[in-house]
């Protein structure tokens, strides 16, 4: 095929639609059995994903045949995250407007360094960054970046934290990197997200160096416990500790680092959500005595997939921190994007972040924050009445369940998993196995709740049988 022929099919493929129309149906077909299909794929159709191991195609593919076999082979290998009974790690699920949004998204394709790439996106992006400072109740001078997640955002706010130290220590870290640097400090709780230590280490600070905090039975930073602070330290507290849900004291943290003038950074990659919870803001309370925030559109708040948020309230140190140039980078006066990413090209994210926000309201926001709590609250009260032991204060959305012993625990996660009614994850707390719950998504039911109550108990019974 020479290159024009191609090029006509491909003009064909988006002037007749076919291609379009028929992933629409198998996405409908998709979301229609979502909520009766295994929340978790069957070892049977993960087996059958070897289809997918080919050579690189010589020629040009079918659309619609391409099509056919993803959905045939892809859709039934999917974790239904979309349903109401996935309670894995801490995955949201998808607010359908934002989804839909999503969809048009797609079709702009825009790429978002510069307002002059894309004005709409600068638009929304600004929106939503002043809409979020709101909700969050953060100080004026807070600027956003939109970034893939949590992980990112973190990074960047640490990268901010990092110039702006070295910077007060008259060395520009951009220009000299740490070869002589004088010293800062890490001091972060030792129940920190495993995305912090990551962050330290792609900095350069290296994780043998972090000061650790110990923490309570919660897995929040005991208060006398904290070191000597100083201006040269970075302090990582956490609104949300990803097993048991546990947030630090903001209040009585802050006020002790902000004396030293010690930069906070808080990672609130699902927790910061409480913040838009009349019933639960008590948890963020003195948030927004931080320097910088993480957190994530894609857990709590249930936008689609990528969607983390980094603010930052010294704005200059973030752009100096992230800023690049070249002959052909304009930067103008709207809202350039990429000033507040490690990236330069960039997908569209905040436009269904906008979407989310705009469909959901405050009032939205908090029946979606406080709905999560109440089915966690319900979803450990029926495990409690079954004989499961809960080793974490449900503050949040986070449940954290126990047999008698660390080997019941385990062979009951295993066949909770097996039965596929709904799917939790394991981890360790302190010295015990547990199974977590992250109850995340808004299509999460009391019946949701109530059947997979009912999947653990099997589970344990099963157990029992051996
Ligand atoms: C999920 C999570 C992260 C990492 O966020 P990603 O969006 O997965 O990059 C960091 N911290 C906490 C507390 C989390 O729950």
């Amino acid at each position: 095929m020479t290159g024009k022929k191609l090029q006509r099919q491909m003009q064909q493929e988006m002037i007749d639609k076919k291609i379009f129309n028929q992933v629409k149906e198998y996405a409908f077909d998709y979301a229609d059995k979502a909520l009766e299909r295994n929340v978790y794929p069957t070892d049977e159709a993960i087996k059958k994903l070897h289809i997918f191991d080919e050579q690189l195609p010589d020629n040009i593919g079918d659309p619609l045949g391409i099509i056919e076999v993803l959905h045939k082979y892809g859709s039934s290998s999917t974790v239904t995250q979309i349903g109401g009974r996935y309670f894995g790690l801490v995955n949201g699920g998808v607010i359908p407007t934002a989804l839909a949004v999503k969809w048009l998204n797609d079709f702009w394709d825009q790429n978002t360094p510069l307002f002059v790439t894309s004005p709409i996106t600068s638009k929304l992006e600004a929106v939503v960054e002043s809409w979020l400072k709101q909700l969050f109740n953060l100080p004026e001078s807070t600027v956003a970046g939109f970034v893939s997640g949590t992980s990112m955002a973190i990074l960047c706010g640490l990268a901010a934290a990092r110039f702006r130290i070295y910077q007060r220590l008259n060395w520009d870290i951009n220009s000299k990197g740490f070869i002589n640097a004088p010293k800062v400090r890490i001091v972060a709780g030792q129940h920190a997200h495993a995305t912090v230590l990551k962050a330290v280490a792609l900095l350069g600070f290296g994780k043998d160096n972090i000061e650790w905090v110990d923490v309570d039975s919660e897995g929040r930073m005991i208060l006398d416990k904290i070191p000597e602070l100083d201006e040269n330290t970075i302090l990582v507290l956490q609104a949300g500790n990803v097993n048991s849900g546990s947030f630090d004291y903001f209040n009585e943290i802050c006020d002790k680092a902000q004396k030293t003038n010690t930069w906070i950074h808080i990672d609130g990659a699902f927790g910061l959500w409480a913040a838009g919870s009349e019933n639960l803001k008590y948890l963020t309370s003195g948030i927004e005595k931080a320097d910088s925030w993480s957190v994530d559109g894609h857990k709590t708040l249930n936008t689609p997939y990528d969607c983390g948020i980094l603010m930052c309230k010294d704005k200059e140190a973030l752009v100096s921190a992230l800023q690049a140039t070249g002959s052909y980078i304009v930067y103008g006066e709207n809202r350039d994007g990429m000033l507040y990413t490690p990236e330069m090209s960039r997908r569209a994210r905040a436009v269904e972040l906008w979407a989310t926000m705009k469909y959901l309201g405050r009032q939205g926001i908090d029946e979606l924050v406080y709905g999560l709590h109440e089915r966690a609250k319900q979803f450990a009260e029926g495990l409690s009445e079954n004989g499961f032991k809960i080793l974490n204060e449900v503050v949040f959305n986070q449940v954290l369940v126990a047999c008698d012993s660390d080997s019941e625990t385990e062979e009951t996660l295993k066949n909770l998993q097996e039965l596929r009614e709904c799917w939790c994850g394991g981890s360790q707390w302190f010295n015990k196995k547990v199974i977590r719950i992250s109850v995340c998504s808004w299509a999460t039911t009391e019946e949701d709740v109530t059947r997979s109550v009912l999947s653990f108990v099997k589970a344990r019974n099963q157990v029992e049988k051996k």
